[in-house]
């Protein structure tokens, strides 16, 4: 068994985050290949070094001056080395970045020193190898990743290599700088190594047990999911549910390389299992409970619209015409109800709203805002009876009114529409009928 193990940056904040992910690492020799990411943050109101990359590169760029910010940076790191009583010393890494960063200052190349740095810390660390991900990672024209060329290059340096480190979040792009992945990215390059080494696990250390049935904002303490699909994952990250980069998916999925989340501060913990399919029945019908606030409606009523041909068409094109996209369309039999993004649509209403009149000739149109939409997710549904029920009562009992409901056509989902102020209650109450009741 080969295992790709990566490590966010909360769990390489300090050295005594540091240290137990090289006793995890060191637990199982299966652990060969290790991606870091950058020192993130160490307590609330903390600034990842990221961030402090960032303002740096930013100082660079605006001619100030940027040494006493680089030196925070540095003692950020010296921390972290003095506490693995390692005797590696950065003083000529951060002399090259300050010097590139006044030469000629890349917010990638700032931004992805982070990981770089505590790529080479790790690497000592452990005895591992240090492959930098600028010689094995590439970007194509477009800014994506050159799969194909990666794939390549990456796997038959891996070939060479029993152990090593890879930092996370940065490659090489078309022009021959540092590129980065969009911010969290280092989940992307675990899941490019996982494929790459042809791993059979990928695991994802960060610093909760998995990923959680709902938002631990809203309820406490919830219970993690063991085992999730793709596509379930999919629908709940969509609904704003996040523990991994969306992007990090496709790689190892492509290769049938099960992810799995861990925590770092409790390794006992199994965490929560990413996969393509399973047989394992979800321990509650549903799986997760996602939501968003700030969305609208727009209803469009035509008497004996469902026999004009073309008709759903012309009312989409007002929203492509103004380049809004939609998320849902729930629609009834002279009736179609076209869910946005609140922010997105409010500058552009009038305009929507003009086109479809002029498109399509309504009865009316109408328009309800602050709704929030709540995602129900689970590859269980399917195959019980009453699920919607259950939802529907546990909002009646919390008298909270549905102003939408719309099954997803996998029958992976149901959405239900409520006002943005319910949207706390209405998890709640979906919450305790399935999981606090179990049923
Ligand atoms: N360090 C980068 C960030 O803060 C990438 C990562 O942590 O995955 O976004």
């Amino acid at each position: 068994m080969k295992k790709v193990v990566k490590f966010g940056g909360s769990s390489l904040a300090d050295s005594g985050q540091f240290k137990k992910a090289g006793d995890i690492i060191r637990a199982d020799k299966e652990r060969v290949y290790v991606i870091p990411s950058a020192p993130g943050k160490r307590f609330s109101g903390d600034i990842k070094v990221t961030d402090m990359l960032l303002m740096a590169y930013d100082l660079a760029a605006n001619g100030g001056d940027l040494d006493g910010m680089l030196k925070e940076i540095r003692e950020r790191y010296d921390e972290i080395i003095r506490g693995l009583g390692l005797s590696l010393d950065l003083g000529e890494e951060f002399r090259i970045i300050s010097e590139t960063l006044k030469s000629e200052p890349n917010r990638d190349y700032a931004a992805s020193r982070g990981e770089y740095l505590n790529g080479r810390i790790m690497s000592e660390y452990l005895g591992y190898e240090f492959i930098d991900p600028f010689d094995v990672i590439f970007f194509n024209e477009e800014g994506n990743l050159n799969n194909y060329k990666t794939d390549k290059v990456l796997a038959a340096r891996l070939s060479e290599t029993d152990h090593a480190v890879i930092p996370g979040f940065y490659g090489q792009g078309k022009d021959g700088k540092v590129k980065t992945f969009s911010r969290g990215g280092s989940d992307i390059t675990g899941s490019i190594v996982a494929a790459a080494a042809k791993a059979d696990i990928y695991e994802n250390w960060t610093d909760v047990s998995g990923f959680l049935v709902t938002d631990p904002r809203i309820i406490s303490n919830p219970e993690p999911i063991h085992t999730i699909t793709y596509r379930e994952l999919r629908e709940l990250s969509y609904m704003g549910a996040s523990v991994l980069h969306e992007d990090a998916i496709f790689p190892v999925r492509s290769k049938g390389i099960p992810i799995n989340i861990r925590n770092t501060n409790r390794p006992n913990d199994e965490g929560t299992w990413i996969v393509e399919s399973t047989a394992r029945k979800p321990k509650y019908t549903i799986t997760g409970i996602a939501g968003k606030k700030g969305f609208c409606a727009v209803l469009i009523t035509k008497a004996m619209m469902n026999s004009e041909i073309g008709f759903g068409r012309k009312v989409l094109q007002a929203f492509e015409e103004s380049n809004i996209s939609f998320e849902h369309m729930p629609s009834g039999i002279d009736t179609m109800n076209i869910v946005v993004h609140e922010d997105e649509f409010l500058d552009k209403e009038q305009q929507v709203v003009s086109t479809i009149h002029r498109l399509t000739k309504p009865d009316s149109v109408e328009i309800e805002s602050g709704l929030a939409l709540i995602a129900v997710v689970g590859r269980g549904m399917k195959s019980m009876r009453g699920t919607a029920a259950r939802i529907f009562s546990a909002l009646a009992h919390a008298r909270i009114n549905i102003r939408m409901i719309d099954q997803g056509s996998s029958e992976l989902n149901i959405i239900v529409g409520v006002a943005n102020e319910d949207f706390e209650s209405a998890i709640r109450a979906i919450y305790d009928i399935f999981v606090t009741t179990q049923l």
